[in-house]
Protein backbone atom coordinates (compact mmCIF):
# COMPACT_ATOMS: atom_id res chain seq x y z
CA UNK A 1 0.00 0.00 0.00
CA UNK A 2 1.46 3.61 -1.00
CA UNK A 3 1.03 6.59 1.41
CA UNK A 4 -0.49 9.61 0.77
CA UNK A 5 2.41 12.17 0.46
CA UNK A 6 -0.52 13.92 2.36
CA UNK A 7 -0.76 12.41 5.37
CA UNK A 8 2.61 11.37 5.59
CA UNK A 9 3.64 14.94 6.21
CA UNK A 10 0.74 16.06 7.85
CA UNK A 11 -2.21 18.62 6.94
CA UNK A 12 -2.42 20.75 5.04
CA UNK A 13 0.23 19.22 2.41
CA UNK A 14 2.55 21.20 5.31
CA UNK A 15 6.07 19.28 5.59
CA UNK A 16 6.52 17.59 9.02
CA UNK A 17 10.06 19.27 8.93
CA UNK A 18 10.55 22.20 11.50
CA UNK A 19 11.45 25.08 9.83
CA UNK A 20 15.06 25.15 11.03
CA UNK A 21 15.26 21.45 9.65
CA UNK A 22 14.03 22.86 6.25
CA UNK A 23 16.64 25.51 6.45
CA UNK A 24 19.24 22.92 6.98
CA UNK A 25 17.48 20.51 4.32
CA UNK A 26 18.06 23.82 1.71
CA UNK A 27 21.77 24.77 2.20
CA UNK A 28 23.27 21.50 2.98
CA UNK A 29 25.35 22.15 6.08
CA UNK A 30 22.75 24.06 7.95
CA UNK A 31 23.95 27.59 9.23
CA UNK A 32 21.79 31.26 8.20
CA UNK A 33 19.37 30.08 4.99
CA UNK A 34 20.94 32.09 1.85
CA UNK A 35 17.62 33.57 0.73
CA UNK A 36 17.71 33.86 -2.90
CA UNK A 37 17.14 36.72 -4.70
CA UNK A 38 15.53 37.55 -8.07
CA UNK A 39 17.22 36.79 -10.72
CA UNK A 40 15.69 37.74 -14.06
CA UNK A 41 18.28 35.72 -16.15
CA UNK A 42 16.96 32.58 -14.73
CA UNK A 43 13.55 33.53 -16.45
CA UNK A 44 11.18 30.63 -17.52
CA UNK A 45 9.23 30.73 -20.90
CA UNK A 46 6.46 29.27 -21.62
CA UNK A 47 4.24 30.88 -24.63
CA UNK A 48 0.83 30.80 -25.44
CA UNK A 49 -0.15 28.21 -27.57
CA UNK A 50 -3.16 29.90 -28.98
CA UNK A 51 -2.63 34.05 -29.36
CA UNK A 52 -5.90 36.09 -28.81
CA UNK A 53 -6.77 38.42 -31.33
CA UNK A 54 -5.65 42.26 -31.06
CA UNK A 55 -8.54 44.27 -30.56
CA UNK A 56 -8.91 47.12 -33.25
CA UNK A 57 -7.17 50.22 -31.81
CA UNK A 58 -9.86 52.92 -31.74
CA UNK A 59 -12.24 50.61 -28.95
CA UNK A 60 -9.35 50.24 -26.90
CA UNK A 61 -10.31 51.34 -23.21
CA UNK A 62 -8.13 51.54 -20.20
CA UNK A 63 -7.04 48.80 -18.47
CA UNK A 64 -9.64 46.17 -20.18
CA UNK A 65 -7.96 44.41 -22.52
CA UNK A 66 -4.30 42.33 -21.76
CA UNK A 67 -1.77 40.63 -23.77
CA UNK A 68 -0.89 37.16 -24.48
CA UNK A 69 1.82 36.30 -21.62
CA UNK A 70 2.34 37.80 -17.95
CA UNK A 71 5.08 37.51 -15.36
CA UNK A 72 5.01 35.72 -12.10
CA UNK A 73 7.26 34.97 -9.18
CA UNK A 74 7.03 34.22 -6.16
CA UNK A 75 8.68 35.20 -2.22
CA UNK A 76 9.26 32.42 0.03
CA UNK A 77 10.30 33.25 3.66
CA UNK A 78 12.80 30.31 3.68
CA UNK A 79 14.16 30.03 0.24
CA UNK A 80 13.56 33.63 -1.15
CA UNK A 81 12.47 34.35 -4.80
CA UNK A 82 11.49 31.84 -6.92
CA UNK A 83 12.29 31.60 -10.71
CA UNK A 84 10.69 33.84 -12.39
CA UNK A 85 8.36 32.96 -14.93
CA UNK A 86 7.11 34.18 -18.44
CA UNK A 87 3.84 32.11 -18.96
CA UNK A 88 0.31 32.61 -20.40
CA UNK A 89 -1.85 35.32 -18.96
CA UNK A 90 -4.42 33.96 -16.50
CA UNK A 91 -6.21 33.86 -13.39
CA UNK A 92 -3.74 33.20 -10.18
CA UNK A 93 -4.64 30.93 -7.24
CA UNK A 94 -4.57 32.09 -3.56
CA UNK A 95 -5.34 30.59 -0.38
CA UNK A 96 -8.33 33.01 0.52
CA UNK A 97 -6.66 33.50 4.21
CA UNK A 98 -3.60 35.15 1.97
CA UNK A 99 -2.55 38.82 3.61
CA UNK A 100 -3.62 40.66 0.05
CA UNK A 101 -7.05 39.87 0.23
CA UNK A 102 -7.54 40.86 4.05
CA UNK A 103 -4.98 44.22 5.28
CA UNK A 104 -3.48 44.96 1.79
CA UNK A 105 -0.02 45.12 1.71
CA UNK A 106 -0.44 45.66 -2.40
CA UNK A 107 1.82 47.83 -4.28
CA UNK A 108 2.07 48.46 -7.76
CA UNK A 109 3.54 50.57 -10.36
CA UNK A 110 2.11 52.32 -13.85
CA UNK A 111 4.28 52.70 -16.73
CA UNK A 112 4.16 52.80 -20.67
CA UNK A 113 5.96 51.25 -23.28
CA UNK A 114 5.68 53.85 -26.36
CA UNK A 115 6.98 52.78 -30.14
CA UNK A 116 9.13 54.99 -31.51
CA UNK A 117 9.79 56.22 -35.15
CA UNK A 118 12.16 53.36 -35.29
CA UNK A 119 9.17 50.56 -34.43
CA UNK A 120 10.75 49.92 -31.24
CA UNK A 121 9.13 50.15 -27.89
CA UNK A 122 10.60 52.41 -25.03
CA UNK A 123 9.95 53.28 -21.33
CA UNK A 124 9.99 56.62 -19.75
CA UNK A 125 12.58 56.90 -16.97
CA UNK A 126 12.00 53.44 -15.75
CA UNK A 127 14.12 53.79 -12.65
CA UNK A 128 12.19 56.11 -11.41
CA UNK A 129 9.37 53.33 -11.60
CA UNK A 130 11.01 50.67 -10.08
CA UNK A 131 12.61 52.85 -7.11
CA UNK A 132 9.44 53.72 -5.91
CA UNK A 133 8.46 50.13 -6.20
CA UNK A 134 10.77 49.42 -3.57
CA UNK A 135 10.36 52.12 -1.47
CA UNK A 136 6.27 51.27 -1.22
CA UNK A 137 7.10 47.45 -0.71
CA UNK A 138 9.46 47.99 2.03
CA UNK A 139 6.56 51.06 3.13
CA UNK A 140 4.08 47.52 3.55
CA UNK A 141 7.04 45.63 5.11
CA UNK A 142 6.67 43.41 2.27
CA UNK A 143 10.19 40.89 1.84
CA UNK A 144 12.66 43.32 -0.41
CA UNK A 145 12.89 43.18 -3.86
CA UNK A 146 15.47 44.59 -6.57
CA UNK A 147 14.12 46.61 -9.40
CA UNK A 148 16.94 46.56 -11.47
CA UNK A 149 15.88 42.32 -11.66
CA UNK A 150 11.96 43.94 -12.17
CA UNK A 151 12.27 46.05 -15.12
CA UNK A 152 14.72 43.20 -16.98
CA UNK A 153 11.24 41.47 -16.30
CA UNK A 154 9.18 44.09 -17.90
CA UNK A 155 11.64 44.37 -20.56
CA UNK A 156 11.23 41.17 -21.69
CA UNK A 157 7.19 41.29 -21.52
CA UNK A 158 7.22 43.92 -23.61
CA UNK A 159 9.29 42.79 -26.16
CA UNK A 160 7.32 39.02 -25.89
CA UNK A 161 4.06 40.95 -26.50
CA UNK A 162 5.26 43.96 -28.65
CA UNK A 163 2.48 42.93 -31.20
CA UNK A 164 -0.35 44.62 -28.59
CA UNK A 165 1.62 48.12 -28.87
CA UNK A 166 -0.90 49.95 -31.49
CA UNK A 167 0.94 52.21 -33.65
CA UNK A 168 0.43 55.76 -34.06
CA UNK A 169 0.56 58.93 -31.25
CA UNK A 170 -1.14 58.52 -27.73
CA UNK A 171 -1.00 54.46 -28.41
CA UNK A 172 0.95 52.33 -25.66
CA UNK A 173 1.27 49.39 -23.85
CA UNK A 174 0.08 50.46 -20.37
CA UNK A 175 2.30 48.27 -17.92
CA UNK A 176 1.50 46.98 -14.46
CA UNK A 177 4.10 45.43 -12.11
CA UNK A 178 2.50 44.44 -8.79
CA UNK A 179 3.89 42.78 -5.28
CA UNK A 180 0.76 41.60 -3.43
CA UNK A 181 1.73 39.66 0.17
CA UNK A 182 0.49 36.26 0.13
CA UNK A 183 0.73 35.23 3.91
CA UNK A 184 -2.23 32.45 4.26
CA UNK A 185 -2.90 33.26 7.54
CA UNK A 186 -5.32 36.06 8.93
CA UNK A 187 -2.42 36.97 12.09
CA UNK A 188 -2.51 41.11 11.49
CA UNK A 189 1.10 40.78 10.40
CA UNK A 190 3.73 41.61 7.93
CA UNK A 191 3.69 39.23 4.89
CA UNK A 192 6.73 37.66 5.16
CA UNK A 193 5.44 35.62 1.47
CA UNK A 194 4.62 37.48 -1.65
CA UNK A 195 3.97 37.19 -4.98
CA UNK A 196 5.43 39.67 -8.29
CA UNK A 197 3.15 39.74 -11.34
CA UNK A 198 3.47 41.85 -14.48
CA UNK A 199 0.41 42.37 -16.80
CA UNK A 200 0.48 44.77 -20.15
CA UNK A 201 -2.57 46.03 -21.69
CA UNK A 202 -3.00 47.97 -25.11
CA UNK A 203 -4.04 52.12 -24.24
CA UNK A 204 -5.39 54.29 -25.97
CA UNK A 205 -5.80 58.21 -25.43
CA UNK A 206 -6.40 59.17 -22.01
CA UNK A 207 -9.77 61.02 -23.47
CA UNK A 208 -10.98 58.15 -26.39
CA UNK A 209 -13.91 60.82 -27.68
CA UNK A 210 -10.91 62.94 -28.29
CA UNK A 211 -8.73 65.47 -25.76
CA UNK A 212 -10.54 68.13 -23.86
CA UNK A 213 -9.92 69.72 -20.41
CA UNK A 214 -11.27 68.40 -16.91
CA UNK A 215 -12.96 70.00 -14.56
CA UNK A 216 -12.34 69.27 -10.55
CA UNK A 217 -14.62 69.31 -7.65
CA UNK A 218 -12.39 70.49 -4.78
CA UNK A 219 -12.80 68.01 -1.95
CA UNK A 220 -13.41 69.42 1.63
CA UNK A 221 -14.76 66.84 3.75
CA UNK A 222 -12.28 63.59 2.51
CA UNK A 223 -8.69 63.92 2.20
CA UNK A 224 -6.67 61.28 0.21
CA UNK A 225 -3.55 61.48 2.29
CA UNK A 226 -1.94 62.66 5.51
CA UNK A 227 1.42 63.24 6.91
CA UNK A 228 2.30 60.18 8.31
CA UNK A 229 0.61 58.07 6.30
CA UNK A 230 0.59 56.66 2.78
CA UNK A 231 0.11 59.13 0.22
CA UNK A 232 3.81 59.13 -0.83
CA UNK A 233 3.64 55.37 -2.37
CA UNK A 234 2.39 53.20 -4.53
CA UNK A 235 0.17 51.30 -2.51
CA UNK A 236 -3.11 49.73 -3.44
CA UNK A 237 -4.85 50.74 0.06
CA UNK A 238 -4.56 54.66 -0.66
CA UNK A 239 -7.30 54.31 -3.91
CA UNK A 240 -10.54 52.45 -2.93
CA UNK A 241 -11.03 54.99 -0.30
CA UNK A 242 -11.21 57.50 -3.11
CA UNK A 243 -13.86 55.84 -4.84
CA UNK A 244 -16.82 57.54 -3.08
CA UNK A 245 -15.52 61.14 -3.02
CA UNK A 246 -14.89 60.60 -7.26
CA UNK A 247 -18.66 59.49 -7.25
CA UNK A 248 -19.66 62.97 -5.31
CA UNK A 249 -17.21 64.62 -7.34
CA UNK A 250 -18.91 63.16 -10.36
CA UNK A 251 -22.48 63.39 -9.31
CA UNK A 252 -21.89 67.44 -8.93
CA UNK A 253 -20.85 67.53 -12.95
CA UNK A 254 -16.94 67.40 -11.99
CA UNK A 255 -14.81 65.04 -13.50
CA UNK A 256 -11.87 64.64 -10.54
CA UNK A 257 -11.26 65.00 -7.20
CA UNK A 258 -9.16 67.80 -5.76
CA UNK A 259 -7.88 66.70 -2.99
CA UNK A 260 -7.68 69.24 -0.28
CA UNK A 261 -5.55 69.09 2.90
CA UNK A 262 -5.84 70.27 6.03
CA UNK A 263 -7.18 73.74 7.87
CA UNK A 264 -5.74 76.12 4.86
CA UNK A 265 -7.03 73.50 2.60
CA UNK A 266 -3.46 73.40 0.90
CA UNK A 267 -3.79 71.89 -2.79
CA UNK A 268 -2.36 68.47 -2.91
CA UNK A 269 -3.24 66.45 -5.78
CA UNK A 270 -5.48 66.10 -7.85
CA UNK A 271 -7.70 62.29 -8.75
CA UNK A 272 -4.36 59.88 -9.30
CA UNK A 273 -2.56 62.46 -10.49
CA UNK A 274 -0.22 65.33 -9.29
CA UNK A 275 -1.67 68.85 -10.15
CA UNK A 276 0.12 72.55 -11.32
CA UNK A 277 -1.16 75.70 -11.25
CA UNK A 278 0.03 78.60 -14.13
CA UNK A 279 0.37 81.99 -11.91
CA UNK A 280 1.33 85.68 -13.77
CA UNK A 281 3.75 87.45 -12.32
CA UNK A 282 4.12 91.35 -12.30
CA UNK A 283 7.25 91.19 -14.22
CA UNK A 284 5.60 89.49 -17.37
CA UNK A 285 7.14 86.20 -16.05
CA UNK A 286 4.82 82.90 -15.18
CA UNK A 287 5.32 81.07 -11.65
CA UNK A 288 4.87 77.01 -12.13
CA UNK A 289 3.79 75.59 -8.82
CA UNK A 290 2.98 72.38 -7.45
CA UNK A 291 2.88 70.67 -4.14
CA UNK A 292 6.37 69.74 -1.93
CA UNK A 293 6.72 66.23 -1.62
CA UNK A 294 6.18 66.03 1.93
CA UNK A 295 4.86 62.69 2.33
CA UNK A 296 1.48 63.77 1.55
CA UNK A 297 2.07 63.57 -2.61
CA UNK A 298 2.42 60.88 -4.67
CA UNK A 299 6.05 61.22 -6.22
CA UNK A 300 5.35 61.19 -9.80
CA UNK A 301 7.44 60.32 -12.65
CA UNK A 302 5.69 62.43 -14.67
CA UNK A 303 5.29 65.52 -12.28
CA UNK A 304 9.43 65.39 -11.61
CA UNK A 305 9.92 65.02 -15.45
CA UNK A 306 7.36 68.36 -15.67
CA UNK A 307 9.47 70.34 -13.13
CA UNK A 308 12.73 69.61 -14.81
CA UNK A 309 11.46 70.37 -18.62
CA UNK A 310 9.96 73.55 -17.17
CA UNK A 311 12.98 74.97 -15.63
CA UNK A 312 14.97 73.99 -18.53
CA UNK A 313 16.38 77.38 -20.62
CA UNK A 314 16.04 75.86 -24.01
CA UNK A 315 12.84 74.33 -23.66
CA UNK A 316 11.77 77.88 -22.37
CA UNK A 317 13.29 79.45 -25.48
CA UNK A 318 11.85 76.77 -28.47
CA UNK A 319 8.31 77.45 -26.71
CA UNK A 320 8.85 81.48 -25.76
CA UNK A 321 8.27 80.94 -22.48
CA UNK A 322 9.66 82.52 -19.11
CA UNK A 323 9.28 80.25 -16.36
CA UNK A 324 9.68 79.96 -12.47
CA UNK A 325 9.57 76.59 -10.76
CA UNK A 326 8.01 76.41 -7.25
CA UNK A 327 7.32 73.40 -5.45
CA UNK A 328 5.55 74.66 -2.44
CA UNK A 329 2.49 74.75 -0.38
CA UNK A 330 -0.73 76.60 -1.71
CA UNK A 331 -3.98 76.58 -0.22
CA UNK A 332 -7.64 77.10 -1.91
CA UNK A 333 -7.10 80.99 -0.80
CA UNK A 334 -4.61 81.62 -2.90
CA UNK A 335 -6.37 79.58 -6.01
CA UNK A 336 -9.46 81.42 -5.39
CA UNK A 337 -7.41 84.88 -5.16
CA UNK A 338 -5.16 84.56 -7.77
CA UNK A 339 -8.07 83.82 -9.77
CA UNK A 340 -10.08 87.14 -8.61
CA UNK A 341 -7.21 89.14 -9.56
CA UNK A 342 -7.01 87.46 -13.02
CA UNK A 343 -3.44 85.87 -12.76
CA UNK A 344 -4.50 82.42 -12.60
CA UNK A 345 -3.08 81.88 -16.07
CA UNK A 346 -3.33 77.57 -15.95
CA UNK A 347 -4.14 75.14 -13.91
CA UNK A 348 -2.99 71.37 -15.23
CA UNK A 349 -2.62 67.40 -14.34
CA UNK A 350 -0.07 65.12 -14.79
CA UNK A 351 0.57 61.49 -14.78
CA UNK A 352 1.57 58.64 -16.80
CA UNK A 353 -2.22 57.97 -18.32
CA UNK A 354 -2.81 61.83 -19.09
CA UNK A 355 0.56 62.55 -19.63
CA UNK A 356 -0.31 66.39 -19.22
CA UNK A 357 -4.35 67.41 -19.50
CA UNK A 358 -6.03 70.76 -18.66
CA UNK A 359 -8.74 72.14 -16.48
CA UNK A 360 -11.15 74.48 -16.77
CA UNK A 361 -12.91 74.98 -14.08
CA UNK A 362 -12.40 73.74 -10.46
CA UNK A 363 -15.86 73.78 -7.90
CA UNK A 364 -15.86 74.85 -4.38
CA UNK A 365 -18.12 75.25 -1.95
CA UNK A 366 -20.82 76.01 -3.97
CA UNK A 367 -18.83 78.67 -6.22
CA UNK A 368 -16.67 77.59 -9.33
CA UNK A 369 -13.07 78.86 -10.34
CA UNK A 370 -12.86 78.88 -14.74
CA UNK A 371 -9.46 79.14 -16.35
CA UNK A 372 -9.09 80.92 -19.43
CA UNK A 373 -8.45 78.69 -22.21
CA UNK A 374 -9.82 80.68 -24.36
CA UNK A 375 -11.17 78.11 -27.26
CA UNK A 376 -8.40 75.94 -26.72
CA UNK A 377 -8.17 72.58 -24.83
CA UNK A 378 -4.56 73.72 -23.52
CA UNK A 379 -3.03 76.36 -21.92
CA UNK A 380 0.54 77.69 -23.53
CA UNK A 381 2.66 76.06 -20.58
CA UNK A 382 0.32 72.96 -20.51
CA UNK A 383 0.61 72.68 -24.31
CA UNK A 384 4.45 73.53 -24.15
CA UNK A 385 5.08 70.49 -21.52
CA UNK A 386 2.63 67.84 -22.87
CA UNK A 387 4.49 68.34 -26.13
CA UNK A 388 7.69 68.13 -24.85
CA UNK A 389 7.21 64.61 -22.68
CA UNK A 390 5.00 62.81 -25.29
CA UNK A 391 8.00 63.55 -27.88
CA UNK A 392 10.36 62.15 -25.42
CA UNK A 393 8.08 59.42 -24.46
CA UNK A 394 7.38 58.52 -28.49
CA UNK A 395 11.37 59.09 -29.05
CA UNK A 396 10.84 61.88 -31.37
CA UNK A 397 12.51 64.38 -29.02
CA UNK A 398 16.00 63.46 -27.43
CA UNK A 399 16.29 64.22 -23.71
CA UNK A 400 19.04 62.91 -21.28
CA UNK A 401 18.75 59.36 -20.80
CA UNK A 402 15.11 59.21 -20.35
CA UNK A 403 13.84 57.08 -23.50
CA UNK A 404 15.38 53.78 -22.51
CA UNK A 405 14.83 50.74 -25.06
CA UNK A 406 13.74 47.47 -24.46
CA UNK A 407 15.75 45.85 -26.23
CA UNK A 408 19.87 45.94 -25.73
C1 LIG B 1 0.56 57.18 -10.01
C2 LIG B 1 0.08 58.45 -9.40
C3 LIG B 1 0.46 59.71 -9.86
C4 LIG B 1 1.27 59.90 -11.12
O1 LIG B 1 2.53 59.31 -11.08
P1 LIG B 1 3.29 59.01 -12.45
O2 LIG B 1 4.54 58.34 -12.03
O3 LIG B 1 3.53 60.32 -13.09
O4 LIG B 1 2.38 58.16 -13.25
C5 LIG B 1 0.04 60.84 -9.17
N1 LIG B 1 -0.73 60.73 -8.07
C6 LIG B 1 -1.15 59.53 -7.61
C7 LIG B 1 -1.99 59.49 -6.39
C8 LIG B 1 -0.76 58.36 -8.26
O5 LIG B 1 -1.18 57.18 -7.80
Amino acid sequence: MTVDSKSQNGVNGHSAATPAEKIQNINGQGGQPELAKLDASKLTIELATCLKPLQEPETLRFGMNFTDHMIVATFDPLTGWSIPELKPYGPLTLDPSCSCFHYCPNVFEGMKAHLGPDGKPRLFRPNMNMRRLEGSAERMALPPIDGDEVLKLVKVLVTTDARWIPEGESFSLYLRPTIIGTRASLGVTASDSAMLYIIASPSGPYFPQGFRPMSLFAMGENVRAWPGGTGGHKVGGNYAPAFLPQRIAAKQGYDQVLWLFGEEKNITEAGAMNFFVVVQRDDGDMDVITAPLDGTILPGVTRASCLIIAADPSFQEKYKLRLHIHERTFTMKELMQWSEQGKLVEAFCVGTAVSVGSVNRIGFEGKEITLPLNGAVLGPVSYAIREQVLGIQEGRVQWEDWSVLCEE
